[in-house]
């Protein structure tokens, strides 16, 4: 098969695994529900996603010991982000024993480690229990290093970090590529640097600062970018239109400024919409008004896209040769606000040209409305999808072993 994109770094497919022990550097970043049983794992998605690399370590007779973030712990080990409920349902997907490490390192850790057979897995307690693991402390990833001969890199989602399990451990073990983050960034850099023309780039979501990296790449690349969610007000108050109660993020207006005027003289179309639905609320219940145009009165806010602006961004993603996609038209989670993003799940989903996707809720998204298997690539990653878009190095890539 030949694989779009570019991929430099050295593929789990070649590593010398037999005998060896692998540490592998798993996404496992899932949410948990509190049910009657204890906490369980509400999407399994990313776990899933890690399987494959995960086969193949075990196929070759690797021991292998996994490891992920969980959430944000606060300080120090927090048994409600505990990487327990996640191994048990790796162990329901593998049909295949899991242990659970006590901790992240250590010496009862690595004596766990020592004593895994051929094909066994052993899951480390959530790494960021340690703090050294955002700081990127040596001595972690030193410890960290101890538990094993080889390793793998299959969190994609959090390559973008620098942290001791991402980065810091890859200078002290050979690293490699797993088949999951190898695949995210073929994906991403073919629709990054080659696409088929034209390219369509929708980015809707909450704030233009966590995009304008990203529109700023693609306003000279690109044949149309197409602005929606909250973001879009930022954009409509640098031009002095009223935004009534709608979320606006402040600091977001002077970026929006300058993109209106490097799109002006720009080949690339920016469209904005041109209509749009508001609440009384950030509710569902709320009073809910179509809005003939993009100005909000007082007393209301803009929480989705009109039928209109649905339609013509559906006509430019429909006529597209590459489509990507990064956040949500509007507020998605709430029925009455939902048939924009809907509206354009379902263009992206029909659409005959490549359709990427990346962002978490643009994701979560995809999946309320059915449509998730109906996109040629749903990325796991939101932040390290975006930074890779925009042609930022990404550390967890870098640090791997060239091929
Ligand atoms: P992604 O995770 O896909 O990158 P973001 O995190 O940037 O997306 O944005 C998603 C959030 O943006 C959602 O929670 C959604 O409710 C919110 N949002 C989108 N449009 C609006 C709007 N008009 N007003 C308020 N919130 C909005
Ligand atoms: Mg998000």
């Amino acid at each position: 098969m030949t694989q779009r994109g570019t991929f430099t770094k050295a593929s789990v497919r070649d590593a010398p695994l037999d005998r060896s022990r692998v540490l592998a550097r798993v996404d496992f970043n899932v949410p948990l529900t509190e049910g009657e049983s204890g906490r369980t794992v509400a999407d399994d998605t990313r776990i899933r996603a890690a399987l494959p690399t995960i086969e193949l370590i075990r196929e070759r007779g690797s021991p292998t010991v996994l490891v992920s973030h969980l959430g944000r712990p606060k300080q120090g080990p927090d048994p409600a982000l505990s990487m327990a409920p996640v191994a048990a349902r790796l162990a329901e997907l593998l049909g295949a024993e899991v242990r659970m490490a006590p901790a992240v390192v250590g010496p009862e850790v690595e004596l766990e480690a020592e004593r895994l057979g051929r094909g066994e897995l052993l899951v480390l307690e959530n790494s960021r229990f340690e703090p050294g693991e955002t700081s990127n402390d040596p001595e972690l990833a030193g410890a960290l290093a101890r538990l094993a001969d080889v390793y793998v890199d299959d969190a994609f989602g959090a390559a973008h970090r620098a942290h001791a399990t991402t980065e810091g451990v890859a200078h002290l073990l050979p690293g490699y590529a797993g088949l999951l983050l190898e695949r995210e960034v073929r994906e991403l850099t073919a629709v990054r640097d080659h696409p088929e023309r034209p390219l369509c780039v929708v980015l809707g979501g909450a704030k233009v600062s966590d995009k304008i990296g990203v529109i700023d790449r693609f306003l000279d690349r690109a044949d149309s970018v197409l602005i929606a969610g909250a973001m879009c007000f930022s954009f409509f108050r640098a031009r002095g239109i009223q935004t009534g109660d709608s979320l606006v993020e402040e600091e977001g207006i002077a970026l929006a400024q300058r993109v209106l005027e490097r799109a002006e003289p720009s080949a690339c179309e920016l469209l904005l919409p041109i209509d749009l639905v508001a609440g009384r609320a950030f509710e569902a219940t709320t009073e809910v008004r179509e809005l003939d145009g993009i100005a909000v009165p007082d007393g209301w806010m803009g929480l989705d896209i009109g039928p209109r602006t649905a339609a013509e961004y559906s006509r430019v993603i429909t006529a597209a040769g590459t489509v990507f996609w990064n956040g949500p038209m509007g507020a998605f989670e709430l029925a009455p606000f939902a048939s924009g993003t809907r509206a354009v799940g379902e263009a992206v989903a029909a659409a005959p040209g490549l359709t990427v996707v990346g962002g978490g809720d643009s994701a979560a998204a995809l999946a309320r409305f059915g449509l998730a298997d109906r996109v040629d690539w749903l990325s796991t990653g939101g932040g390290a999808s975006l930074e890779l878009m925009e042609g930022k190095p990404l550390p967890g890539v870098e640090v791997l072993l060239d091929a």
